[in-house]
């Protein structure tokens, strides 16, 4: 799933391609990623987009006085096309196209969903906060007002929630997802599991510092990269998301997961667990 700093970058690349062109058509061919009725989808026929910019994980397109928000969930990419193909696209379960937005100079923006739970969501609204996902969104990690304070009183206010989950709750902090989550974490040595309101005066600025340089830094790889540019990006700098039973690029130690039903977290022992693995009730029950 596309997080923070690949979102930024997807907003800057769009933002060159668009800015400035006229949408001529859209092609919906996954009718159930539309999520408003008013204006219609159509409205945007005919419009100058303006500006392309991010909301937490939602991609935000201008478009004279219009808004396309785009949620890409789990599965959902954008694709650029230099040509469009001029037949329509047709809906299919098979083809992974969910939208085609056509441009005045033949260009176009291909939005796809891979796989078969579908969660890619798209809303056409006067102002993003009409999109509820928008407007219930907490800080923004990477603005200059997401303070050290801001960040001890989120954790405050969360108390004994794990910071894990606190990290990834889009409402409290917005743009960090399961693979961020797990590298601020690992960047700053601490157990997914510690809690929110317990960490000391040293503890917030690590990971006040984890949170800035983690995302920073796949902020700034990632910028001036195209879409298809980015997955491969974001992967190979992961050092414990993904990693399960590879090496630690800091102490060597094993990455290990914990696995919940639909999701699962990385960490590695030795940096943040004093050693110890944490209880993977899925793989205990396996073994019983
Ligand atoms: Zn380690």
């Amino acid at each position: 799933m596309p997080e923070l700093p690949e979102v930024e970058a997807l907003a800057l690349d769009l933002k060159g391609r668009l800015q400035d062109r006229a949408i001529v058509k859209i092609h919906i061919a996954a009718f159930s990623a539309l999520k408003t009725f008013d204006p219609p989808l159509s409205a945007l026929e005919g419009t100058l987009v303006d500006d392309v910019t991010r909301h937490g994980k939602f991609l935000d397109i201008h478009a004279s006085g219009l808004h396309l928000c785009l949620h890409l969930a789990r599965a959902g990419w954008i694709r650029w096309r230099d040509e469009v193909p001029t037949i329509p696209p047709k809906p299919s379960t098979k083809n992974p196209l969910a939208v085609r937005i056509v441009l005045d100079n033949d260009a176009g923006l291909d939005i796809t969903e891979a796989g078969t739970k579908k969660s890619l969501a798209m809303y056409v609204v006067r102002d993003p906060l009409d999109v509820p996902g928008i407007a219930s969104l907490g800080p923004d990690p990477m603005v200059e007002s997401f303070t050290i304070e801001v960040l001890g009183e989120i954790l405050q206010r969360e108390g004994r929630k794990q910071l894990k989950g606190v990290l990834r709750h889009q409402g409290t902090i917005a743009g960090i997802g399961n693979a961020y989550s797990d590298e601020i974490l690992h960047a700053a040595r601490m157990s997914p599991y510690k809690p929110a309101g317990g960490l000391d005066d040293g503890e917030l600025k690590t990971l006040y510092a984890a949170i800035r340089d983690t995302l920073g830094a796949a902020v700034e790889r990632s910028r001036g990269l195209h879409a298809s540019e980015l997955k491969g990006e974001k992967k190979s700098n992961l050092a414990v998301h993904g990693r399960t039973g590879q090496a630690c690029p800091v102490c060597g130690d094993i990455v290990r997961e914990v696995s919940f039903a639909d999701s699962s977290l990385q960490y590695c022992p030795t940096c943040q667990t004093g050693g110890k693995p944490l209880a993977d009730r899925r793989m205990s029950k396996l073994l019983k």
